[in-house]
């Protein structure tokens, strides 16, 4: 048997952190057994699925690496497939029109309140006669397509995740909407039905989703009996839970895979991590794999029950250690959209008429080797840059203080002295003024390279001190800084 699994999102959003880790696990199933990843876009809903979406969610797929093998499909292309298999449920008359009206459905759903019981519908259209329906009809009531659920029926699988799983069909509300009314034929089919049309078309052998479906399952079931379809493997995962242990959501600040994006982690990190919420590699003490590696060992024995919590920190470490590992050029091209979102101007960008020099490739390298080791996210390097990237620096209080204290003034003058012979700086060059500085002024070393901090950066902590000045001498910002500071310091 080739194992098939699918991943099902449904284009009313973008693509959702909860329906990603589900995909991550489909995509980790099918490349262990060397089987088949489908992509299905369940856009029946009309009126809340959106192409924005479904381009969100294709986008999303592809940059986390979860590349699919067949699809996408799409539902609302399939609409007459759909129709055909309700007819045939109706020819069989495993399903029936229901002629209930919502006002009926009200009433009911009321008088079961009233006597503390569960809403379900109480199937009594089940058995209309011919003359009874053309009544309905000739009254001018639409109606839906109802699916027999006998209430003494047991409905049993063996999750893969959660082991025996057991329904009692009086649970699952009386006879099911497989579709609604609709003003030709057999009406627009729902979810749960199109899913088992789907699955069984697509030869799913592995329905791995969300436990949110779970009660979806047992309706599922006696659909796929009810076509006379082999019956899949069901692995229902951990919903993925906040720090305090609720179900994640908006108010958690997590929404979208572009989210994350936006928020500076990587595919590698996130795609990482994801597959860490509600799984567990057989050595425990590996976090960081790629996909393919945890492909290898990926099994649901090692799969959660219980929900899997959010833990940003993990996240952040996982992601800094990827962006620690990135060759200078990928993470140059990985940062390039942060600085040009934060509009930061680089690539030709002029800066110094007389020299011509730019913020070109290589310069922009040399800034992403100074600062690599430092970014948690992404996007830190906005902040983390931003001295390169302004004409003129704003002083911190240590800053300022710095500049003030006794000799930093007259360090900074030989440096500027020293500069004047000296246009295009080397790192052996920069290391010699401040030496000579030293030897001159009889100072300590430390106060020429706070002071000279200071007046670069505009602060008394930061990345490498020579490497920084390098960068900024290159951009000819070196001297105007260090003339500043010296009037800011008198
Ligand atoms: N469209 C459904 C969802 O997004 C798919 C559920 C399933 O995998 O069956 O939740």
């Amino acid at each position: 048997m080739t194992v098939r699994v699918r991943i099902a999102p449904s284009p009313t959003g973008n693509l959702h952190i909860g329906t990603a880790r589900t995909a991550v696990f489909n995509w980790l199933f099918a490349r262990h057994h060397g089987g088949k990843f489908i992509l299905r876009i369940e856009d029946t809903d009309l009126e809340r699925s959106r192409p924005e979406y479904t381009d969100n969610i294709l986008e999303g797929l592809r940059w986390l690496g979860l590349n699919w093998d067949e699809g996408p499909f799409f539902q609302s292309q399939r609409l007459d497939f759909y129709k055909e298999a309700v007819q045939k449920l109706l020819d069989q008359g495993l399903a029936y029109r229901c002629y209930t009206t919502s006002e009926e459905l009200e009433t009911l759903r009321e008088a079961q309140k009233a006597r503390g019981e569960a809403p379900r519908y109480d199937n009594r259209h089940r058995n209309l006669t011919p003359e009874q329906r053309a009544a309905f009809e000739a009254e001018g009531r639409s109606s839906v397509i109802r699916f027999k659920i006998e209430d003494g029926r047991e409905i049993v699988w063996n999750d893969l995740v959660r082991g025996k799983m057991s329904w009692r069909g009086s649970d699952l509300g009386g006879d099911m909407v497989i579709a609604r009314a609709s003003e030709e034929g057999s009406g627009q089919p729902l979810y749960n039905f199109v899913v088992v049309v789907d699955d069984i078309d697509m030869q799913i052998t592995h329905v791995i989703r969300g436990e949110d479906h779970i009660a979806n399952t047992a309706k599922q079931i006696l659909l796929y009996e009810a076509m006379g379809a082999k019956i899949p493997e069901f692995a229902h995962t951990p919903l993925i839970l906040n720090m305090e242990g609720r179900k994640l959501s908006k108010r958690d600040g997590v929404t979208s895979i572009s989210d994350f994006q936006q928020m500076g982690f990587t595919a590698e990190g996130l795609v990482n991590y994801m597959t860490l919420l509600g799984w567990s590699p057989p050595d425990s003490t590996q976090e960081i794999f790629t996909l393919e590696e945890a492909a290898k060992e990926f099994g649901f024995e090692r799969v959660n029950k219980a929900g899997a919590k959010f833990d940003w920190d993990k996240l952040d470490w996982l992601n800094s250690q990827y962006i620690h590992k990135t060759p200078v050029d990928k993470l140059t091209d990985l940062l390039i959209p942060y600085w040009q979102a934060a509009g930061y101007k680089f690539d030709g960008g002029r800066v110094d008429a007389e020299r011509l020099l730019v913020r070109d490739r290589a310069w922009l390298e040399q800034l992403v080797t100074l600062i690599s080791q430092s970014l948690t996210r992404l996007v830190d390097a906005v902040p983390q840059s931003q001295l390169f990237f302004t004409d003129t620096v704003e002083f911190s209080d240590e800053g300022s203080t710095q500049l003030k204290q006794e000799g930093s003034t007259a360090v900074l003058e030989g440096i500027v002295t020293a500069l004047e012979n000296q246009p295009q700086l080397s790192e052996a060059a920069a290391q010699e003024i401040i030496k000579q500085v030293v030897k001159e002024q009889k100072v300590k070393k430390g106060l020429v390279m706070r002071s000279l901090r200071a007046a670069l950066t505009g602060d008394v902590h930061g990345p490498d001190l020579i490497q920084s000045w390098l960068l900024l001498n290159q951009i000819g910002l070196d001297k105007s800084r260090l003339s500043r500071a010296i009037t800011e310091a008198n």
